[in-house]
């Protein structure tokens, strides 16, 4: 009831202050963010580095806040984890994405494909396969076209659950792909026993590695794992010449980072992607 929310927020203004107090407010505003759609997908593009070539993109969430200006994920996915609303904002980014995507691929784009994040939350709901469903229905878009990146926790969580619901998901036709690979506790074991199309490798791997210490070494390792998984592989953070040059001599697929491009608006992208 109404009284009851103007009791809680006297409650939250009387213990709060600094951060929480921020995080109780972001959270608040969140809901209203996402009827009102200020949350949009930034896209970064990914090139496939074997042929010199774009490869598609990645679509990663911006909250265009009226008053606070562009906000990162890590400004409020944490909050959207805790409140529950997690799960609607990657199904807007979901639909945003694959209607952007087939737009280019109709455009300027044939073979373009787009990757999105899925939360753990939205991964567990029940209806998820049946979001991916009507979102592929919704768009047109050719299902192999489009990458679902999930965290090898969220692959492992249940084993067997997640396992039937990642072969369901590829039953549609879409790729999946295991995001920030190297910074879970998986085993080579568990990660060979997944219906997975793709790896992503950590930035933290690439940004530590001067391409001769133990972080290449896990990356020079990763790679060649997945190779023999027949896994196709990325990796994410490429910032300078030289990672780029070592991970081409690993014989890695893709590549994404500040090196290229930044993530933005779509409008942007449609111009590099023309260009
Ligand atoms: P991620 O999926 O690992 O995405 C890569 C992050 O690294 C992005 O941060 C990207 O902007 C950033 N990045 C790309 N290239 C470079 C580089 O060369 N150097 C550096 N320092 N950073 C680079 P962003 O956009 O802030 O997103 C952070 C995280 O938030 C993502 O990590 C992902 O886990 C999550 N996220 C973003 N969008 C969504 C979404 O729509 N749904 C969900 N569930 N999570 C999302
Ligand atoms: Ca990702
Ligand atoms: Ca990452
Ligand atoms: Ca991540």
């Amino acid at each position: 009831a109404k009284s009851d929310n103007q009791n809680d927020y006297r409650y939250f203004d009387q213990i709060m202050s600094g951060d929480a107090y921020e995080q109780f407010t972001i959270a608040n505003e969140l809901h209203d963010a996402i009827e009102n759609d200020e949350l949009i997908p930034f896209y970064q593009i990914k090139y496939d580095i074997k042929n010199n070539k774009t490869y598609g993109v990645e679509a990663l969430v911006r909250w265009e806040h009226p008053k606070r200006g562009m906000l990162s994920p890590k400004d409020f996915i944490s909050i959207a984890e805790a409140t529950g609303l997690i799960a609607d904002i990657d199904s807007m980014v979901l639909k945003k994405a694959l209607h952007q995507a087939q737009t280019w691929r109709q455009t300027i784009a044939p073979d373009l494909h787009v990757s999105v994040n899925i939360s753990q939350q939205q991964f567990e709901q029940k209806q998820f396969t049946n979001t991916i469903t009507q979102a592929l229905n919704e768009t047109g878009i050719d299902p192999s076209a489009v990458i679902l990146e999930v965290t090898e926790s969220v692959a492992l969580t249940h084993v067997n659950d997640a396992d039937e619901k990642l072969q369901q998901l590829r039953q549609l036709g879409v790729n999946i792909a295991i995001d920030d690979f190297g910074t879970g506790y998986s085993s080579l074991h568990q990660i060979k026993s997944l219906p997975i199309d793709m790896i992503k490798i950590d930035r933290s791997f690439i940004k530590e590695s001067n391409g001769q210490d133990q972080d290449a070494a896990i990356v020079r390792t990763i790679i060649a794992l997945a190779n023999n998984l027949g896994c196709q592989v990325t990796c994410e953070g490429i910032e300078e010449n030289e990672q780029l040059t070592f991970i081409k001599n690993e014989r890695c697929d893709y590549a994404q980072g500040y090196l290229f491009n930044r993530p933005q608006p779509a409008n942007d992208v449609t111009k590099l992607l023309t260009s």
